[in-house]
């Protein structure tokens, strides 16, 4: 009988970060019933903590039991109707996929294409279509370390819905889904709220829950019905049983949300930006040329491109192999010709960076 090494990574990648120990340790915690009224105290602490990550009032704001592609399929499903005109915004893998979970929901998909590493350009969006329904973009595109100004596309989305990707924005960067226009929001867990993959922390407003759609395809992910589940139609207490909360990830998902208010929102963004900014410098001193337009770069995901000649995954093996590190390969085309780097949540400290850039320094001298 062999064991299990469990390993100590340092998660650099786009995907999961280094959660924060609080989140870590929730999960290890004795378990409680789904129904037992502490969870729920848990649960409405969430939600409630979840708005304030979201810089919104909106009611309905939960923890969707799934990962963020749940959150795109429950924001897509729940709003479009048969034939309704959707505007994508596409810079990245993640506009892509939005174009084809729409498609799948029967919108006539209008998707405003962008080269790689660009930002989304809010007037050729806001031009695509005379009365779309929906416009969907991505506010910070994980495929290319690109942040697109979702204000700018909410100050002027007349009466369509702004339906916005804050998955690897939320708790990272200034995100504030009531002041700049936000009708529907997704996110996932694992990124800068610094917590396990597997939850989709997601909110609509009133605007939005109006026109939704009475009963969509999908059972699980209809809002309707998760709002009795949530409690949040129920000042008098009443709730509905949807489906079984994973109560373990709403435990930590709660305990890595009072981590982040407790060091204050505004500070985790401030955190972030140093830390993005001191890891884009230092990537530049060892002479690597970043990809993503310059003053549109994220600082929680640091797109840099591979050296001519370097193997791009022979250095990934080396690091992971050697330093316990992993950064992240680049995304579609650019798939052996960039690095994706991550400092995200836990992992947006200056010693963090040092290491990424140390390992990285060794892992060149070595290619
Ligand atoms: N949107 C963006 C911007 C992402 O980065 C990701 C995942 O990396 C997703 C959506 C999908 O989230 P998940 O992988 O949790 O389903």
């Amino acid at each position: 009988m062999t064991s299990a090494r469990i390993h100590e990574r340092h998660l650099f990648g786009p995907g999961p970060s280094n959660a924060y120990p609080e989140a870590t340790l929730a999960l290890a915690a004795p378990l409680l019933g789904h129904l037992d009224p502490a969870f729920l105290a848990i649960m409405d602490g969430t939600c409630e903590m979840l708005r304030r990550v979201w810089g919104t009032e909106n009611a309905r704001t939960l923890p969707i039991s799934a990962t963020g592609s749940a959150g795109m399929e429950a924001a897509f499903v729940n709003t479009v109707h048969p034939g309704d005109v959707v505007v994508v915004a596409v810079n990245g893998l993640f506009g892509q996929r939005m174009c084809d979970v729409a498609a799948r929901c029967g919108a006539e998909v209008v998707a405003v294409e962008h080269e790689w590493g660009q930002p989304v350009d809010v007037e050729r969006v806001l031009g695509a279509h005379a009365a779309p329904a929906i416009i969907a973009a991505v506010h910070a595109e994980t495929s290319t370390g690109v942040r697109s100004d979702i204000a700018a596309l909410g100050a002027a989305k007349g009466d369509a819905l702004l339906l916005v990707d804050a998955v690897t924005s939320i708790g990272g960067i200034e995100l504030r889904a009531d002041d700049w226009g936000v009708d529907i929001g997704y996110a996932g867990t694992q990124k800068c709220l610094g917590v396990a993959p597997g939850l989709a922390p997601f909110t609509i407003n009133d605007r939005a829950f109006d026109r939704r759609v009475e009963r969509p395809r999908s059972w699980y992910l209809d809002l309707g019905l998760l709002g009795g589940y949530v409690g949040e139609a129920s000042g008098s207490g009443g709730r509905t049983y949807h489906h079984t909360a994973p109560v373990a990830m709403v435990a930590s998902l709660h305990a890595g949300l009072a981590r982040i208010l407790d060091e204050g929102l505004e500070a985790v963004w401030a955190r972030h930006e140093a830390a993005g900014r001191q890891l884009q410098e230092g990537l530049e001193e060892l002479g690597l040329e970043l990809f993503a337009a310059e003053g549109h770069r994220l600082p929680e995901l640091t797109t840099v491109k591979v050296p001519d000649g370097v193997d791009s995954a022979a250095v990934r093996r080396y690091l992971l192999e050697t330093h316990d590190v992993e950064i992240g390969a680049g995304a579609g085309a650019y798939a052996g010709s960039v690095w994706r780097i991550g400092l995200m949540g836990h992992n947006a400290r200056p010693d963090a960076v040092l290491l990424v850039l140390a390992a990285l320094r060794d892992a060149l001298a070595h290619a």
